[in-house]
């Protein structure tokens, strides 16, 4: 197979001095030559920690560019990288753990305590620490092992990454990927983004999902641009940033709330934007958000991605006459279809299920062979569970999940729709919309909603959105809530909002 991650020794090659990785709490900036020949040493303490071929290192940590090191230090001895969500709580945490099966915990300082319980639950698991406490030998490693030199480490077919799907949905299970469908992600994302050799790409979505790792750090890092690394999302930061030429982001990514709260405070009014590919993904995006961003001069691309299948599948710049539920077409190595209840192709228009083949997929689930079969069919076909259709001009347009559609009255309500009205209030920062039991309509909308300074009342919201929305879909309760249960990469979680009290 030649050298296990091709582009990073190319980029240290052509572009040594260069910095690959920057880290914005710190400061702290790694370029190419370092960040191929820290993740050598690093292989070679792994190594001598025990790591080998198949072996899984889980990293708990925020976001930094060491992640990225861990990552292609685990290609260089062909060990399996499992990066897990450090919000979810001790007892989710072990459960995940005892899923995969762990030879080392690799962690910062602000999760030492957590890693500590963990590991001490998990007959002493070995840790590596990059605090900066006593018993953190993660530097130490990285200056004084013996370097693993590039070589053969991973064929295609060999496991290098094991995502966690979020649990929005269910249970989190691990969607395993392989060198080659790692690679076509990230050429998936760089596609997708024109991500090139100037690109700046700013990190704010966790590096435990794919977005975070691949949309756009992977992809930069592939063309040899620079991304720099936020260790978890700061609105007022980020918005900064967008206005400081020093930095010179091009490329970010985030999800609705990010772009919401940016929004949402005073200082959006007055902004400079400067000129950055903004991509907005991960679940139904609102129009009056983009609209809102449009007149401000910043076009956010639509992506839509999944776990199972990376973080780019179909992408799209924003074009008004599609629609606000349209996120694109299938980019490079992905191929979309709209299929019925039997699986049968249907045609442009009719609603469906979104099925998604191409490199891009993982090769299943972690230890779950029902599961996956249940995923990906004999055909190569992965089933989203998105109910989505396709338009006349190819575009593919996602409806929401076949899961929060709920039938009021007889009639289908898919909340992404509802939600999308509710989001045209002025007053409205954050909304949701699940379904509840009601005994006389079956199903009835309940909105949940969060309000910025002005707020309003149900009433107007009701009243706004009979002006716009069939009776049906109109949501029988409105409540104001100070926030909404989102997940660590700020999706909302519905399940949970199903089970509030009325
Ligand atoms: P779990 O599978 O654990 O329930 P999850 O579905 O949120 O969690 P992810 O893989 O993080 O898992 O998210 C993928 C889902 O996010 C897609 O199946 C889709 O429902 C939604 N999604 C992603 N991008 C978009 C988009 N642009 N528009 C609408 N929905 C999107």
């Amino acid at each position: 197979m030649g050298h296990p991650v091709p582009w990073l020794e190319y980029q240290a090659l052509r572009v040594p001095e260069k910095i690959a990785l920057r880290d914005l709490d710190s400061g702290r900036a790694t370029t190419y030559k370092e960040l191929s020949d820290r993740s050598g040493r690093l292989a070679g303490h792994l190594r001598e920690l025990g790591m080998g071929k198949g072996d899984r290192v889980a990293v708990l940590a925020q976001n930094s560019a060491r992640v990225f090191e861990v990552l292609y230090a685990c290609a260089r001895i062909g060990a399996i990288m499992v990066p897990v969500n450090w919000r979810l709580s001790p007892h989710e945490l072990r459960a995940i753990l005892a899923d995969f099966g762990p030879g080392l915990l690799v962690h910062d300082d602000v999760n030492d305590a957590l890693a500590r319980d963990l590991a001490a639950g998990a007959a002493d698991l070995p840790r590596l620490s990059w605090g900066d406490g006593t018993g953190h030998r993660y530097e130490e490693a990285v200056a004084a092992a013996p370097a693993v030199e590039p070589g053969p480490g991973l064929s295609d077919d060999d496991p290098w990454v094991i995502i966690y799907t979020s649990g929005t949905t269910g249970l989190p299970k691990g969607a395993v990927h392989t060198f080659a469908s790692v690679r076509a992600n990230i050429e998936n994302s760089a596609f997708a983004g024109a991500v090139g050799a100037d690109s700046v790409s700013l990190t704010v979505l966790p590096t435990f999902h794919v977005a975070g790792l691949h949309l756009y750090a992977n992809a930069v890092l592939m063309h040899g641009g620079t991304a720099l690394i936020m260790r978890s999302f700061d609105a007022a930061e980020t918005l900064r940033l967008f206005q400081d030429r020093e930095a010179g982001v091009t490329h970010f990514c985030g999800v609705p709330a990010n772009f919401q709260f940016m929004a949402a405070l005073p200082e959006f009014a007055d902004a400079a934007f400067l000129p950055v590919n903004a991509t907005v993904g991960g679940s139904p995006v609102p129009r009056a958000m983009v609209d809102l961003w449009q007149e401000r001069g910043v076009n956010i691309m639509s992506i839509y991605g999944a776990t199972e299948a990376g973080s780019s599948l179909l992408a799209m710049p924003p074009r008004g006459s599609a629609g606000p539920s349209a996120v694109g077409i299938p980019v490079i190595h992905a191929e979309a279809s709209i299929r019925g209840t039997g699986g049968e192709a249907l045609p442009d228009g009719s609603i469906g299920e979104l099925w998604l083949r191409g490199r891009m997929l993982m090769s299943g689930y972690w230890n779950k062979p029902a599961e996956t079969a249940a995923a990906i069919g004999p055909d190569g076909w992965l089933r989203t569970g998105d109910a989505a259709s396709r338009d006349d001009d190819g575009v593919f347009h996602i409806v929401d999940r076949w899961k929060d559609m709920y039938i009021s009255g007889g009639e289908n309500v898919y909340p992404a729709e509802v939600e999308n009205v509710i989001y045209q209030h002025p007053a409205v920062v954050l909304a949701s919309v699940v379904g509840v039991p009601d005994e006389r309509w079956g199903e009835v909308g309940r909105a949940f909603v969060v309000t910025g300074a002005d707020g309003c009342t149900a009433e107007e919201l009701r009243a706004w959105c009979r002006e716009r929305l069939a009776a049906f879909k109109v949501p029988a309760r409105f409540e104001f809530v100070a926030d909404l249960p989102r997940n660590a990469t700020g999706k909302i979680m519905k399940n949970q909002l199903k089970k509030v009290p009325a």
